[in-house]
């Protein structure tokens, strides 16, 4: 890596603008001022093209768990590449990097989840767990049961099924007509949406808009309830503690099955192997992704109870879906080498016991006193921030004023990675982050809330709140 000469930015921000396209990116904006060139990382931090370092709050896009440049993965794919570097999974084959991650899914996820379909994206992930779950029922006799129920303000992905499936407005213009089939209810956002009850009772009301909606559309004619335990691309929001088991019982009152969308909240984020176990329910069906392989190579996984199961391998014949990389012999490896480092090295234990809770409580004592700080959220090293105009009553800023973008901007150019989403700022660290780089990088997001404050407001800060 020292070796490599630095790459040339300027030339390639130039062709980058000349011919790449980038996702949830305006392009003219962005070609105006041209892309950050990231050329190396190391742990917590990414270096770009001018030297400059950054400590990456995000994970990436919430994936590197494991934190970058870990030479045993780099080694897993290399010995897999030598070996075999692809054969598909169709056609009366297997292999054994795909082998044996089935059965490290299988020992991993809760309950009786012992069977693992593979694909190569979270969005694939959840086309499958669509295919899955209505199958499943016309299987069963109900071919009527076809309707998802999911949430408003969720994100399951990009594919026309994952954009259908999702809450976001802002994709469902731009992929219509969606997939039909598909039911929302709201999310449970309690400083948002619920702040006139206590939030055990807002919990406890927007899970019965599960009941009273399966009730509106028929018991009959539901297939399936989707949900990711913790609220990702959404803006890190936690549920009620009487959210999910509440969910839960409604979907068990009915016969409906529960799927749980682990592609953030999955591999360690929340301080269980999965977020479900934190978040206290128990899914028939889990979607993964990110996180299985800390992003170093592309997978997914859908992985199901004995219940679909059962029905999938002896009634269905064949199952048709599936995908070229499914099962993917490198991507396997380096998974699988992935979920050992995670196991070896005590990762889940040190997110419970030991960072999270230190990251968790220094958040609140460096940002939660700041003037633009409404409210903090967050679990295991996910957090969430709404930022608010004034901090008393919980005001948001005019829908003119882009709260969010001014401070991701400050970060951006002040060394850290922190996410906006709409005007909540969100933080999801690798899962290997010290205690000194926790302090970093909170130190860093005080300062940038305070530049972030000046520009919105109008106003320098005191000294004092400076601090
Ligand atoms: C990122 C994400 C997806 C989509 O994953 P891709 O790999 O981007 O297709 C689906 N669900 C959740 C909860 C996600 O965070």
């Amino acid at each position: 890596m020292t070796n490599t000469p630095p790459a040339n930015g300027a030339t390639l921000r130039a062709t980058d603008a000349q011919h790449h396209l980038h996702p949830f990116t305006d392009t003219a904006s962005l070609n105006a001022k041209g892309a950050r060139v990231i050329t190396k990382a190391k742990g917590v931090y990414l270096w770009d093209s001018e030297g400059e370092r950054l400590i990456d709050g995000m994970s990436g896009l919430w994936c590197v768990n494991m934190g970058y440049g870990r030479q045993e993965l780099v080694d897993a794919a290399n010995r897999q590449m030598e070996a075999l570097p692809y054969y598909n999974t169709f056609f009366q084959t297997t292999n054994e990097p795909a082998v044996h991650l089935a059965q490290a899914i299988a020992e991993i996820t809760p309950g009786d989840l012992n069977h693992v379909f593979f694909a190569g994206s979270g969005s694939e992930a959840i086309d499958t767990v669509i295919r899955m779950v209505r199958h499943y029922w016309t299987l069963n006799g109900q071919p009527d049961r076809k309707i998802l129920i999911a949430r408003d303000n969720a994100y399951h992905g990009s594919t026309i099924a994952g954009a259908s499936l999702g809450g976001m407005s802002g994709m469902h213009k731009q992929a219509a007509p969606l997939l039909p089939d598909i039911h929302r209810i709201s999310q449970p956002y309690w400083y948002g949406e619920g702040r006139d009850m206590s939030e055990h009772d807002f919990g406890i009301a927007c899970a019965r808009e599960l009941e009273d909606k399966i009730l509106e559309l028929g018991p009959d004619n539901v297939a399936a309830f989707i949900g990711e335990p913790v609220q990702g691309a959404g803006g890190v929001i936690v549920p009620p503690a009487s959210y999910w088991p509440e969910i839960q019982r409604i979907c068990n009152k009915y016969g409906i099955l529960l799927a749980s969308d682990e592609v953030i909240c999955g591999f360690g984020r929340t301080g269980s192997w999965f977020g479900c176990e934190t978040l206290g329910f128990q899914p028939d069906i889990i979607s993964m992704a990110k996180g299985l392989s800390s992003g170093y190579l592309p997978i997914s996984a859908v992985a199901v109870g004995e219940r679909i199961a059962s029905t999938l391998i002896n009634k269905c014949g064949d199952f048709n879906h599936g995908f070229t990389y499914s099962g993917h012999p490198v991507a396997a490896a380096v998974a699988l080498e992935n979920i050992r480092l995670l196991r070896d090295e005590r990762v889940i234990e040190y997110v419970a016991n030991t960072i999270g809770p230190y990251f968790q409580s220094r958040v609140r004592e460096r940002l939660g006193d700041h003037p633009l700080c409404g409210h903090i959220e967050g679990v295991g090293l996910l957090a969430g921030i709404a930022l608010v105009k004034d901090k008393a009553s919980g005001t948001l800023f005019e829908s003119g004023v882009d709260v969010g973008t001014v401070c991701r901007d400050h970060c951006f150019n002040n060394g850290l990675v922190m996410r906006a989403c709409g005007s909540r700022m969100v933080f999801c660290p690798p899962l290997v982050i010290s205690r000194a780089e926790v302090d970093e990088m909170v130190e860093k997001a005080r300062a940038c809330f305070d530049l972030t404050y000046e520009d919105v407001m109008g106003e320098t800060l005191s000294c004092a709140s400076v601090g």
